[in-house]
């Protein structure tokens, strides 16, 4: 059946390609002074879905050029080896970022190892460190999830400056930071979290819509106001369902918002593409 369609997709996948394709002469540059962008990363050798995301970041990073290791861990890793490393890696001029894919075995303190890692080379921009320098305001790497969806905003020029936004997910890798990067942009902000009492009543307020929650589909098309801006970062496996879902049903959603961002091919392209952006941004910095 034909629908009455006027919602416009923000198309992360084709976003996120343009740019790293922009990326490319800024690393190609960086080659010819013999600097060479490198991303290592820490990652759960026995986690299938973060082996699978930090292989696709590897390839995406070596498609413009940038190089980079794998350091698996697992059960049987200890904590003194992961906090070499990370102190290696910090003092490795030939390293320029470090991602520290969640999550890490449970066996192991990842906050530790997180605080551990220089924000200099932070390119995931989730260390206290850099958390810090994002509530103050200051230079550093943003977060690279909301740091997508703001890059989004901006590329089909829809302004936050007044807006309500409502973020639903207080996680500090993602609901935290994307709440406080809407505040920078002047936005009216309500975090929303499972103690938050009739959310869809707060959410149908909401003239941003950030859904940060890992619950499949759980934002229906009613909880929104009509001509709104929905973002899902919510990646949910479904069994029985071929394609990931996201947490805002999204033939329902599609119906009332101005903006959605798809559930593949939104949010999740776009937060390869900024960590790669930090990466040679990070590289760019070593030059001095
Ligand atoms: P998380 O750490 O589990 O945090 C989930 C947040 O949602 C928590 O703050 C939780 O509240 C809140 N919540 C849970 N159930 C709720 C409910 N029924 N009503 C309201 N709030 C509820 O998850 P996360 O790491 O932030 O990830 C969230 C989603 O984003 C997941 O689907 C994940 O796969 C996806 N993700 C995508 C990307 C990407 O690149 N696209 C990156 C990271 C994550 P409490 O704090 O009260 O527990």
């Amino acid at each position: 059946m034909e629908t009455e369609q006027k919602t416009k997709l923000l198309d992360g996948r084709a976003l996120s390609k343009r740019v790293r394709e922009s990326l490319k002469p800024r690393v190609q540059a960086l080659r010819e002074i013999g600097i060479i962008p490198r991303l290592d990363v820490l990652v759960a050798k026995n986690d299938p879905a973060s082996v699978a995301y930090v292989r696709m970041k590897h390839k995406w990073a070596e498609e413009i050029g940038i190089v980079g290791e794998s350091y698996p861990i697992s059960e049987d890793t200890d904590q003194s080896y992961v906090m070499r490393k990370i102190a290696e890696l910090n003092n490795d001029d030939s390293v320029h970022g470090v991602l520290i894919q969640h999550p890490l075995p449970k066996h192991l303190d990842e906050e530790a190892a997180l605080i551990a890692l220089g924000a200099e080379k932070d390119v995931d921009g989730i260390t206290p460190e850099s958390l810090g320098l994002l509530v103050s305001g200051a230079k550093g790497f943003r977060c690279a999830t909301p740091l997508g969806m703001m890059r989004l905003l901006d590329e089909y020029g829809i302004s936050c400056e007044g807006k309500h936004a409502v973020v639903i997910g207080r996680s500090v890798i993602l609901g935290k930071p994307a709440a406080l990067m809407l505040l920078e942009r002047n936005a009216t902000v309500t975090i929303c979290h499972s103690k938050t009492r009739d959310l869809p009543e707060i959410c149908r307020h909401a003239d941003i819509l950030v859904a940060a929650v890992g619950r499949p589909e759980l934002i229906k098309g009613d909880w929104i106001k009509p001509g709104a801006v929905v973002l899902d970062a919510g990646y949910n496996k479904v069994e029985g369902r071929e394609m990931d879902v996201g947490d805002v049903h999204f033939e329902s959603a599609v119906q009332v918002a101005e903006w959605i961002t798809p559930v593949p091919g939104g949010v999740g392209p776009m937060t390869v593409a900024m960590l790669l952006s930090n990466v040679v941004d990070a590289a760019e910095r070593s030059r001095n």
